[in-house]
């Protein structure tokens, strides 16, 4: 990382809440103080020598400067599963991403975040361990709605539902009457729901035929699975008042559904990730179950739907669903496994290169920084009720910054990145978009030094 702490950053393409702009970002005590015209702040002026430490400038030139991303879909694993992923890997994978919150989801740690001593496990496990600021979710499972509330209360940001089965014993699925307990329960104190939105009746239905032929994998998740269960969904949402939010949807088949909740006053919101914008069924690879998650990466004309909808405002977020592991349960061939799709483990590694697998795409459609920022700071921060301290470049945020070179080209190898294990359908694939630094409340992220990320607790604020 080039930079050392800053106390002024300048930049020819700042990219601000109203759009991008020559700027000179000045920063004190990790929260950015002003943003002024380029180039009218310099080292020596009265107005640094009163900040604290050395005053410096970091002179950007033509590489832009974005706030910090916020991933509110990743899964850490640890501890538990620390062999898939852990706090370490995770957060200096996101830190060389641009990514500087991370929202861990529930599982696949074993204890599981579904009550207030797995949480603080989860915590005690991650001290000193965060390159990145990281907060959590609790989960709602069969059998724990006396828990959301104290676990609410502790600091998790809301509750991670499955309609149909996880994919690890300890996380169970909701069936129809603990998805209305624990919604209502959610509607009383507050918090939103993530759900994964897939339906089981119509998931057992589907033709199951095992092998390396990713369509055969595609026949067993049809998109009909997301659709019945978000309309399950939403009746429950619309009987309970909870504010629900869909998380990684592939389909968009569902996206009308969500429109029509949407008049009808039912409090929904939605996501996306970038395997579903940027990969396609059509170029999967017989055998490359790097490509396999639930639910699975559809054709190319739903793609180009989905991009329709991120273009619409459909979505308030795209986050990467980082859920890696070893690569043995992926059954990948070149480890010596079967390359079958319906038994390799269901999940993408993707935090270290949401941003520029995103912008390759994004920028090929005519997309701006500024759009790039929206869903993947902002639309995440304001998922997770941290507008104000994360997520935009403006006075009283938190100094979160990523130096980004939109015309920086880097081919992906698995074995250079920060994850725990060199899997990614990403590998070999050519992008456009580099990150040449991350600062952290002002500090510039070094992960060969000691790490400074800080655990978050939703704001008290936060509904
Ligand atoms: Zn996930």
């Amino acid at each position: 990382m080039p930079f050392s702490q800053p106390t002024v950053i300048r930049s020819r393409r700042v990219v601000l809440p109203d759009g991008e702009r020559p700027a000179d970002v000045l920063i004190r005590d990790g929260k950015i103080e002003r943003v002024v015209a380029h180039g009218s702040l310099t080292v020596g002026d009265r107005e640094l020598a009163a900040a604290a430490g050395p005053a410096a400038l970091a002179d950007l030139g033509d590489t832009a400067l974005l706030p910090g991303l916020v991933d509110t879909h990743v899964h850490v694993n640890e501890p538990g599963r620390t062999e898939w992923e852990g706090f370490a890997t995770a957060t200096r994978a996101a830190a060389a991403g641009g990514v500087t919150t991370i929202i861990d989801m529930p599982l696949n740690s074993i204890p599981p975040t579904t009550t207030v001593e797995a949480l603080l496990a989860k915590r005690k496990t991650a001290e000193g361990q965060a390159w990145v600021d990281l907060g959590f979710w609790g989960g709602a499972v069969p059998g724990n709605v006396a828990e959301l509330e104290p676990l609410y209360r502790e600091g998790v940001f809301g509750f991670k539902s499955f309609l149909a089965p996880s994919g690890v014993d300890e996380f169970p699925h909701v069936e129809a009457a603990d998805l209305e307990a624990a919604l209502a329960e959610q509607a009383r104190i507050g918090a939103p729901a993530v759900i994964h939105a897939e339906d089981p009746a119509v998931l057992d239905a589907a033709p199951r035929q095992p092998g390396v032929h990713y369509r055969d994998f595609l026949a067993s998740r049809p998109a009909d699975a997301e659709t019945a269960a978000v309309a399950r969904l939403l009746d429950t949402a619309r009987r309970t008042g909870a504010r629900v939010h869909i998380l990684h949807v592939s389909s968009a088949a569902v996206l009308p559904l969500l429109r029509r909740a949407r008049q009808d006053g039912v409090r929904v919101t939605a996501e996306t990730c970038p395997h579903y914008l940027t990969l396609a069924a059509e170029q999967v690879p017989d055998g490359d179950t790097a490509f396999k998650c639930c639910p699975p990466i559809r054709d190319e004309a739903n793609r180009d739907a989905l991009w329709q909808a991120l273009a619409d405002g459909e979505f308030i977020a795209v986050v990467s669903d980082h859920s890696p592991s070893t690569p043995d349960l992926k059954l990948l061939p070149e480890y010596g496994g079967s390359g079958d799709f319906a038994a390799a483990w269901g999940g993408i590694a993707s935090l270290q290169l949401g941003l520029p697998a995103v912008w390759t795409e994004a920028r090929r459609r005519g997309h701006t920084l500024s759009d790039l920022v929206r869903w993947m700071s902002a639309g995440p921060a304001e998922l997770v009720g941290l507008t104000g301290i994360k997520g935009a470049i403006a006075p009283g945020h938190d100094a979160d910054l990523v130096a980004f070179d939109p015309e920086g080209e880097f081919t992906v190898r698995a074995s250079e990145l920060h994850h725990r294990n060199p899997v990614t359908p990403y590998a070999g694939r050519a992008l456009t978009g580099a990150v040449r630094g991350t600062w952290l409340r002002g500090r510039a992220v070094d992960t060969a030094a000691r790490p400074f990320g800080r655990q978050l607790a939703r704001p008290a604020t936060a509904a």
